[in-house]
């Protein structure tokens, strides 16, 4: 089915059954098991749609793998974890932490492999460029399918794929924002009635203008809530990598990608990646319902030199070729520069019993492996 096709048969549930929700749009757009974006291409790099931190540079997926190294010896060393990848493209973020890791091989003894992953494409991608991996991995269709056992995960813009709700503010309070049909049979936006509860807003919010849209990410907070129970209750480690926003805050961040430029985002459903920023005051505090400890996030330029992004590049570029040494510092630059990947990225840690976990400061007031935050002891 084509896009043009995705389209059609919106056009025609809308015209049969009302106006859809944002989240259902998303969802359909990004996932239809017949025309979704994800499900029927392989949309990085120059010829797709958009290029990833770890599809810029080997150092992205290295320096992951160090902080890896790192938990997995914090954790004691465990003779059996999970190590688990939600969305992993084409792998490639994988393929390099596993390098990294092979310096300790109880590490790679110790993992079990987990890639969560829903598109069929992405999933014979991800197989071929791990082929020669020290682990071969299981794929799974959600987290929750993942095995018991103490955790290490990781996730690179795979949240801001999941889908959105957004509410407009009316005279009426926050009303859910629609897609419906215009006069002229076009897909358009509208507001609904379904409402916000809006209690947990932020006062800011309660008092913006007429026409200000918030979103919410019930879907992303939901998988961000088992990752906290499961980290809890096993214990480990997990690393969220998005750009998103720290603090709630109004605004639409809906966005469509279309052969590396912005597109409308109605224009063409499941031809254009669609994404929104990551709300993740609103992922740390689900983490944290779940009973595991978010740390303060860092940027991710900050994140990536804290690691050793420079050292890393150094030593990827000496005795190498002029041209090879400037590739690199360009691939620095796109991935710490503020102007590039550098501030609108968020790294988010999430500790399954509030030890450190490098190169994270810890929260504000605990004592440095001591305090359990949520009360207990650490034994
Ligand atoms: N982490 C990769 C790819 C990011 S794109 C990188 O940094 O290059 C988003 C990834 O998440 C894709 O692999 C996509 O197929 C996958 N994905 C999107 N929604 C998903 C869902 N609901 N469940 C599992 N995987 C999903």
């Amino acid at each position: 089915m084509s896009g043009a096709a995705l389209k059609d048969k919106l056009t025609a549930g809308i015209r049969a059954h009302g106006p859809v929700t944002v989240a259902d749009y998303m969802a359909a757009c990004l996932a239809d098991p017949d025309a979704g974006y994800y499900i029927t291409r392989d949309p990085f790099g120059k010829k797709g749609d958009f290029t990833t931190a770890p599809e810029v540079s080997q150092m992205f997926g290295e320096l992951i793998g160090a902080f890896c190294l790192q938990a997995f010896k914090d954790l004691g060393a465990p003779d059996s974890f999970q190590l688990v990848e939600l969305g992993p493209g084409r792998g490639t973020l994988m393929a390099d932490l596993l390098r990294m890791a092979s310096l300790r091989p109880e590490f790679v003894e110790a993992a079990s492999l987990s890639l969560v992953e829903t598109s069929p494409t992405l999933r014979k991608i991800q197989a071929k460029t791990l082929e020669k991996a020290p682990l071969a991995p299981a794929f799974l269709d959600r987290f929750a399918d993942v095995p018991d056992g103490p955790l290490i995960l990781v996730a690179n813009e795979f949240f801001d794929a999941l889908p959105i709700h957004q509410y407009v503010r009316t005279a009426d309070g926050w009303r859910e924002r629609m897609i419906g049909l215009s006069e002229t049979g076009e897909l358009c936006f509208g507001v609904g009635t379904a409402r916000l509860d809006d209690t947990d807003l932020p006062p800011a919010a309660q008092t913006a203008p007429h026409g200000t849209i918030l979103e919410t990410q019930p879907a992303a907070n939901a998988i961000a809530q088992e990752i906290g129970t499961r980290l809890a209750r096993h214990g480990g480690a997990a690393l969220i990598i998005d750009y998103g926003y720290l603090k709630t805050a109004t605004g639409d961040t809906l966005q469509a990608l279309y052969k590396h430029t912005h597109d409308d985002v109605l224009a063409h459903p499941g031809e254009a990646d669609l994404t929104a920023h990551v709300n993740f005051e609103a992922l740390a505090r689900a983490a944290r319902d779940g009973g595991a400890i978010p740390l303060p996030p860092l940027e991710q330029g900050e994140f990536l030199l804290r690691l050793g992004l420079l050292e890393r590049a150094g030593a990827l570029g000496s005795g190498k070729s002029h041209s090879v040494q400037e590739t690199i510092r360009d691939a620095v630059e796109r991935l710490a520069a503020p102007d590039q990947m550098g501030t609108l990225f968020k790294v988010l840690a999430l500790s399954g019993d509030g030890r450190p976990l490098a190169p994270f400061d810890m929260p504000a007031g605990s004592q440095q492996g001591f305090t359990d935050m949520r009360g207990g002891e650490i034994g």
